[in-house]
């Protein structure tokens, strides 16, 4: 649990947003964003955060109130609050700015009814902006959710063998980071193998391993709220010599975006970095998804590396570096890993996950 005092640090750093927004009060309600300002891990809750901070308030239903009081006592708290709490706190402030990236517009027009004057004003990644560069507490969650994934991936070397399913090889990954003391795996496991590592997110299946596949397997650690993602190809037995050029494309193409990756530098360049080299050697049209994305509390979120993204790279920010080769019907290499972006100077990014980024034989 982050310690109070971090999280109201969380709240004065959004307090200063909402006064250079020109707001009242910023209401949050992704409860992502609840547990990002107050440590809260309940799925009722929502923060009132005030530009003058005289009316911060937690709020949340009856089945939370002991938890509430463990998790946010930092805090004001009101649990199961009246129907005019929100423009009794708001007093005579004039805005409230609502995420309306998230908040639903029925809730929206019956907040605007029951604040009568207040003006409602859409107020959106507010706190997804701030999320994007991590604190301490932040970094140490990450690098523990990633130290588990190279775990389980070094354990997942020494068992894994022709005749399995990629199920089984989904399973046993999943149960060995649990093992290892994660609270869960950070999203659906990716085990791909064969022709089936050519699809991006395919979903594992009954297929059996043998030799000559190649197994793609994307996967992470949750552990306190924060997401691993890593993804490693490994070969069954000898590939043939074209998978394994692919492999040495990958690899080259995740090398340059990794040394692109750092304090100031365009979202966008570090995809472009990975694409051309896969232009270059002729799978331009094989690369089909962005190259990263920032992980967090989330395991996507902000920044976005893509071509499109017009994300700028800055100290702390947690990205993944993922670039792929998918040769349909045949297989597909990526090769990922959650990098922590230094500060300004810095000659590259930290990346947390450490397994072996060559063609592991096994
Ligand atoms: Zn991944
Ligand atoms: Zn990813």
């Amino acid at each position: 649990m982050p310690d109070p005092t971090l999280t109201a640090a969380r709240r004065d750093a959004l307090r200063r947003r909402v006064r250079d927004a020109g707001l009242s009060a910023l209401l949050v309600t992704a409860l992502v964003n609840v547990r990002y300002l107050t440590g809260f891990t309940g799925s009722q809750a929502r923060v009132l955060v005030t530009a003058d901070g005289d009316a911060d308030v937690f709020v949340t239903d009856g089945r939370y109130r002991e938890q509430a009081e463990a998790e946010v006592p930092g805090m004001e708290r009101i649990v199961n609050p009246t129907p005019g709490w929100l423009r009794e706190r708001l007093g005579g402030r004039e805005s409230l700015g609502v995420e309306s990236q998230h908040l639903p517009w029925d809730d929206v027009r019956d907040l605007q009814r029951r604040l009568g004057d207040v003006t409602v004003t859409p107020a959106p990644e507010h706190v997804e902006a701030l999320r994007q560069a991590k604190d301490d507490a932040e970094l140490d969650a990450l690098r523990r959710a990633c130290r588990i994934g190279d775990r389980a991936f070094a354990a997942l070397v020494g068992w894994v063998r022709p005749g399995m399913t990629e199920r089984e090889v989904a399973v046993r990954l999943e149960r060995t980071m649990v093992d290892l003391g994660a609270a869960g795996s950070s999203f659906d496991t990716i085990v791909a193998s064969g022709p089936n590592s050519a699809i991006p997110h395919h979903r594992p299946a009954q297929r059996r391993l043998w030799s000559g596949d190649l197994l793609k397997v994307d996967f992470g650690a949750l552990v306190d709220g924060y997401h691993s993602d890593m993804t490693r190809t490994v070969a069954i037995g000898e590939p043939d010599a074209r998978l394994r050029r692919v492999h040495d494309v990958v690899r080259e193409a995740q090398a340059a975006g990794l040394a692109a990756a750092v304090c100031g530098a365009a979202a966008a360049e570090v995809d472009r970095a990975c694409r051309a080299i896969i232009d270059a050697a002729g799978h331009r049209e094989d690369f089909t998804h962005g190259t990263g994305h920032g992980v967090g509390l989330q395991i996507h979120e902000r920044p976005l590396l893509s071509p499109r993204s017009v994300a700028t790279l800055a100290d702390r920010m947690a990205v993944t570096v993922e670039p792929g080769v998918y040769l349909p019907g045949v297989g597909g290499v990526r090769i990922e890993d959650t990098v922590i972006v230094g500060p300004a100077g810095a000659a590259g990014p930290e990346s947390l996950t450490r397994s072996p980024r060559g063609l592991l034989v096994v």
